[in-house]
């Protein structure tokens, strides 16, 4: 039993805890929970836990559903509120999932960050990222097949009147901060009902299992407001998306590898390579940072959402941007990456950026020369001319890509990657079966 292992298990004790929850995350991003009375997490911190994974999307086959859940001790917390009317709390902790035999299991999202963040420490640096979550409140879910109806009608950092859950903001960020996760801003986004909130960075494996808590955590406060909270990429026609710009940045040691002062953008030769990687790689991981079908109808030009490869520093149309920073803090200096979504599985999502971002500093990618066009008012030969990519239009398109990419095979691993490839096209196709209300307007009358 080391430290952190028995300063759980007195936690525990102090706090009379009810349950305790072991959370992890399937291939599509879904965070699955088993509860467990306290007496039984020792148990668990030495043999984990076992279950069968073949229900869980991307795990076992059936024939060797036997599944284990370690649980990572680093990462316990207490629930923010009282589970009863009892007054005892819940907590969780996330899990690694190991095979029976005690290997990481390669169905494991968690396991495949953790695989590229080793890469990554092989060449001598630690990965950083701080999110930019945007979701919309709306007052139900349950529409019939309408747009949902938004829960106020605030625009872009108005102080929007929240008829319906004037306090959700700040019963989120309470309920946050109670969780350890810190968060840097928040305000309303540019569509009614659309709320936006920026964690603090961390190291991206906290901060994925922080996303997944953060998710939980708002839908959660969302419902106790009466309202619901949906990462859905694109639910309104008219108005924009919810994205999750992703700042990156890499540290060797206490230095920000991507500062160089001397450099007209201070943005040193690793940077750029870095941002030349993403640039080179991304129509082939979209399908990763963008998996549904839905979420090609964000990427679409306008809505300050990126449709082609191209980087700049206030370029909103632009896929990377270099934020400003104040120049004397050195290690603030990052690159955004604007094209993920707030419904993609942020392991697997920052696992494959940052083999992007890695690949063209291995192999000195050179960076591209920046773009201040407005990409979304060119035509398709104006962009091919500048030599800017576009990224998949649709999640056909991005599967395409992802089918014959090498960098995505290899980040993600082969039962990933295969899975994912399969479960998806079976999404796409089912899509494709729809007859839309938009075709019975247009098409009907013929
Ligand atoms: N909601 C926009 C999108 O879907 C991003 C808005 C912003 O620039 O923060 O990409
Ligand atoms: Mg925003
Ligand atoms: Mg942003």
């Amino acid at each position: 039993m080391n430290r952190q292992q028995e300063f759980v298990l007195r936690t525990l004790e102090e706090r009379d805890i009810r349950f305790v929850r072991l959370w992890f995350t399937d291939i599509t991003g879904t965070l699955k929970s088993v509860a467990l009375a306290p007496a039984e997490l020792e148990g668990a911190f030495n043999e984990g836990i076992g279950f069968d994974g073949s229900s869980i999307e991307g795990f076992s086959r059936v024939s060797e559903a036997d599944t284990v859940a370690r649980p990572d001790p680093s990462t316990f917390q207490v629930l923010p509120w009282a589970h009863d009317d009892g007054g005892q709390h819940s907590a969780r902790i996330f899990c690694d999932i190991a095979n029976p035999d005690g290997s990481p299991s390669f169905a494991d999202p968690r396991q495949v960050l953790r695989r590229q963040l080793s890469k990554a420490a092989d060449l001598g640096f630690a990965c950083y990222v701080h999110p930019e979550i945007e979701f919309f409140l709306v007052r139900s879910l349950d529409t019939d097949g309408h747009e949902p109806e938004p829960a106020d009608n605030g625009g872009y950092f108005d102080q929007a009147v929240h008829e319906h859950a004037p306090h959700f903001r700040r019963h989120a960020i309470e309920s946050l901060e109670a969780m350890g996760i810190s968060v840097e801003f928040s305000h309303h986004e540019g569509a009614p009902g659309q709320q936006e909130i920026d964690l603090r960075y961390a190291d991206a494996l906290s901060m994925a299992d922080n996303i997944m808590t953060f998710r939980y955590l708002v839908k959660e406060v969302a419902m106790q407001n009466g309202v619901r909270a949906t990462f859905m990429p694109k639910p309104f026609k008219d108005h924009p998306g919810s994205a999750m710009h992703t700042h990156m940045s890499l540290f060797e040691g206490d230095n920000n590898a991507f500062h160089d002062p001397d450099d007209p953008y201070q943005m040193s030769a690793t940077g750029k390579s870095f941002v030349a990687g993403i640039l080179q790689h991304a129509p082939e991981f979209s399908a990763v940072t963008n998996q549904w079908v839905n979420s090609y109808k964000r990427l679409i030009g306008g809505g300050e959402a990126p449709t082609s490869a191209t980087w700049g520093r206030a370029n909103r149309s632009a896929l990377v941007r270099l934020p400003m920073y104040t120049p004397d803090k050195a290690s603030s200096r990052r690159i955004e990456v604007r094209s993920p979504d707030s419904a993609c599985n942020p392991y697997l999502a920052f696992a494959v950026m940052f083999a992007a971002g890695l690949k063209g500093v291995e192999e000195g990618y050179e960076l591209p020369l920046e773009s201040e066009d407005d990409v979304w008012t060119m035509s398709r030969s104006e962009r091919r001319a500048l030599g800017y990519r576009d990224l998949p239009g649709s999640l056909e398109q991005a599967l395409d890509e992802m089918e014959n990419s090498e960098l995505v095979a290899e980040a993600l691993g082969e039962h990933v990657y295969d899975f994912f490839l399969r479960n998806k096209r079976r999404e796409w196709n089912d899509y494709r079966a729809h007859v839309t209300p938009f075709e019975l307007r247009s098409y009907l009358p013929l």
